[in-house]
């Protein structure tokens, strides 16, 4: 009689149709007991977790509409004071029809930056591996870059006999992305007539790709946290100078999706050297 009543409840805590073959007419009552304190705590657990994850929804939620917030807001004002007679001052015409377009620009930065996060989450386990020479890939994103760091009075130097190949495993379009990213930073927190350092050194099958520069460096307090979504040191001028403040926690990401680690190294006032770690070929 007991049994039967009790299979029911031990289908609904082993999550399935059928029953499980730890259950049978000679489960002793001391037995039932102890599954169904395992499943209440396998219970707690799943809520904890489901706890973190909403509260981490909604600060996320509450971080992407605050960061859309600002540029919008800025664009509304240029655009109503030019509505409000400023179009025909020809002081500020021209000038806030520029800021209003430069918003529009940090709010694409945002939303690409968005996408490419809400990608590399949905895309959890689909990085595609294949063999690719890393050089040619680092080559590529500082041509991209040389007019960025021109502008702002950066040196790219690439430390590595380029003559030669270096063939690594991993998604060449998602490290292109983690090495841009890492150089832009370098740029925009870099000091005039700087310079970024890439370096290069093997470990076994292990490469590690160095980008050091001699900007304005992070205090030891922030280093454990920006690697975080949104987390910024200086918001405003990370904000100025056009960050998303998701910059880094995508190269985390792709990096992390990749089984390799990321390190940061600072010193307040004197610069920067992050580094990863990649599998070569
Ligand atoms: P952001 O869009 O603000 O640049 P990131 O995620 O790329 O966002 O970086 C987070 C923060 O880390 C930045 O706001 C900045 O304060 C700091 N940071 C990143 N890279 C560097 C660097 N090379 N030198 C100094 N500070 C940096």
């Amino acid at each position: 009689m007991v049994y039967i009543k009790m299979q029911p409840i031990y289908k609904i805590m082993s999550d399935r149709k059928t029953l499980t073959s730890s259950f049978n007419n000679n489960t002793t009552l001391d037995e039932v007991n102890l599954e169904v304190e395992k499943w209440a705590q396998r219970k707690v657990e799943e809520l904890k977790t489901l706890k973190t994850l909403e509260d981490y929804r909604k600060d996320y939620v509450g971080n992407v509409s605050h960061e859309l917030k600002t540029p919008i807001f800025s664009i509304q004002g240029y655009l109503h004071t030019l509505l409000e007679g400023g179009i025909y001052d020809e002081n500020i015409n021209i000038k806030y029809l520029k800021k209003a377009l430069s918003n529009t620009e940090r709010l694409q930065t945002i939303v690409d930056d968005l996408e490419m996060i809400a990608k590399l989450d949905s895309e959890a386990n689909s990085i595609e591996i294949s063999s690719f020479d890393v050089i040619k890939t680092i080559k590529r994103a500082v041509g991209d870059l040389e007019g960025f760091a021109v502008e702002n009075e950066i040196d790219l130097i690439l430390k590595y006999d380029l003559t030669e190949k270096l063939l690594v495993l991993g998604d060449e379009s998602k490290i292109r992305q983690a090495i841009y990213n890492l150089l832009v930073n370098s740029i925009k927190y870099g000091k005039p007539k700087g310079r970024t350092i890439i370096q290069i050194s093997t470990i076994d099958d292990i490469i590690l790709i160095e980008f050091s520069d001699n900007g304005v460096g992070i205090e030891e307090k922030h280093l454990k946290h920006i690697f975080d979504r949104f987390y910024r040191v200086e918001p405003s001028r990370s904000r100025a100078i056009g960050g998303s403040g998701l910059g880094l926690s995508i190269v985390k990401h792709i990096i992390e999706a990749h089984n390799q680690n990321i390190n940061v190294r600072s010193t307040f006032g004197e610069g920067s050297t992050f580094g990863f770690t990649l599998k070569k070929a």
